[in-house]
């Protein structure tokens, strides 16, 4: 069984040689009277939040982070090989927390969800129909209550998550504009994903003044997904009760300090409502999201793109290349079609 471990806690920028393809044996059966789910791994996911898991305990989080000579965790898309569960058999596909490895025995087979609707792409099951997904809907609906007619910002806007965002604030008749980091992506959230508008952030040497030229009545709405100055040039383009959703905050994960955010007044002289978002906290709403963005994909309303490379061992580079901008579209890595 050929596994991704974590060798050890990173600090700083993350590098392929913080991880470490090994091999060992599985037996490919469930133990006798476990209810644990053998399961083969055929897509898995990059996600930020990976990052911050890597990094000493101590470091702020919301998840337990890895543990050096460990297989590195995140979600995935899987089939199932052997179960003791009674709700999955042999044969099911099931998308969930699953190991960087070939094979996984989950113990906890209540984590898993069974995929039923197979019309799309599998690996949407580790994006658009996945956690970045609900990320997505969850943060723009939940968190911002957005209006027809109102100014949504959204950064990282052509990654897993913003491509989405930027896509559900079109289709309510916002007006949105994109933030990302090379013309490639400009020009995809352009024309691929219908912003309005859209720049790309390391060109510009006044970020306070591209937000202005984009917005010259204001942004209502903000996905924050990168953090640093980007947030402080959005908080001088905010208007009256605007509303914030901090999804991520990409752009501080490989500092040992966090950037400082200088103009915090905003938020009171404008009545301005910045709330955190945690996707785990709506899960509950994922069975009619599922439903109901099946239903777009399908009638061609919402596209996704999605950056596959092939082979487990590819997967540290892929991850490690979130954090420069190399993917475009969902971060995704191919182990094994069926
Ligand atoms: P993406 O697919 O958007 O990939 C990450 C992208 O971030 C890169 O492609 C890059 O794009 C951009 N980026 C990297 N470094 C920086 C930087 N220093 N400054 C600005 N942009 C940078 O990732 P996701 O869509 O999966 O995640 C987006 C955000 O959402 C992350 O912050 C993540 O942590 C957060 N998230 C939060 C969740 C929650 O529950 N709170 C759940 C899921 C995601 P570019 O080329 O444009 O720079």
């Amino acid at each position: 069984n050929k596994q991704i471990i974590l060798k050890n806690y990173v600090t700083g920028f993350p590098k392929e040689t913080d991880m470490e393809l090994v091999s060992s044996s599985i037996k490919l059966k469930v133990p006798e009277g476990s209810k644990a789910v053998l399961v083969k791994n055929l897509y898995l996911s990059c996600d930020p939040f990976m990052r911050p898991r890597m990094s000493k305990p101590e470091t702020e989080s919301y998840i337990a982070g890895y543990t050096p000579g460990s297989v590195i965790t995140g979600f995935g898309v899987s089939k199932v090989v052997d179960s003791g569960y009674p709700d999955l058999k042999e044969g099911d596909l099931v998308w969930g927390m699953t190991g960087w490895e070939e094979f996984s025995l989950i113990s906890m087979p209540e984590t898993l969800r069974k995929i039923t609707f197979t019309d799309v792409p599998l690996s949407y099951y580790t994006g658009i129909l996945g956690m970045p997904g609900l990320t997505a809907y969850a943060g723009l609906f939940e968190l911002c209550s957005p209006k027809k007619g109102e100014n949504v910002y959204v950064s990282a806007a052509s990654g897993a998550v913003g491509q989405l965002v930027g896509q559900f604030a079109k289709s309510i008749g916002c007006y949105v504009v994109g933030s990302a980091g090379s013309k490639e992506k400009v020009e995809l959230l352009k024309t691929k994903f219908g912003f309005d508008e859209a720049f790309n952030y390391k060109e510009e040497n006044d970020l306070v003044a591209a937000l202005k030229r984009c917005f010259p009545q204001g942004i209502d709405i903000y996905f924050e997904n990168v953090g640093g100055p980007m947030l402080d040039a959005v908080l001088l383009n905010m208007r009256e009760k605007g509303r914030i959703a901090v999804c991520g905050l990409i752009s501080q994960y490989n500092r040992e300090k966090p950037e400082g955010v200088f103009n915090l007044f905003c938020l009171i002289s404008k009545r301005i409502r910045m709330e955190g978002l945690l996707v785990f906290d709506h899960w509950h709403l994922y069975p009619q999201f599922v439903e109901n963005i099946s239903k777009s994909i399908i009638e061609g309303k919402i596209v996704y793109v999605e950056d596959i490379v092939e082979g487990l061992e590819s997967a540290p580079s892929a991850l490690i290349g979130l954090f420069s901008g190399r993917n475009v579209g969902k971060q995704v890595v191919l182990l094994a079609r069926e």
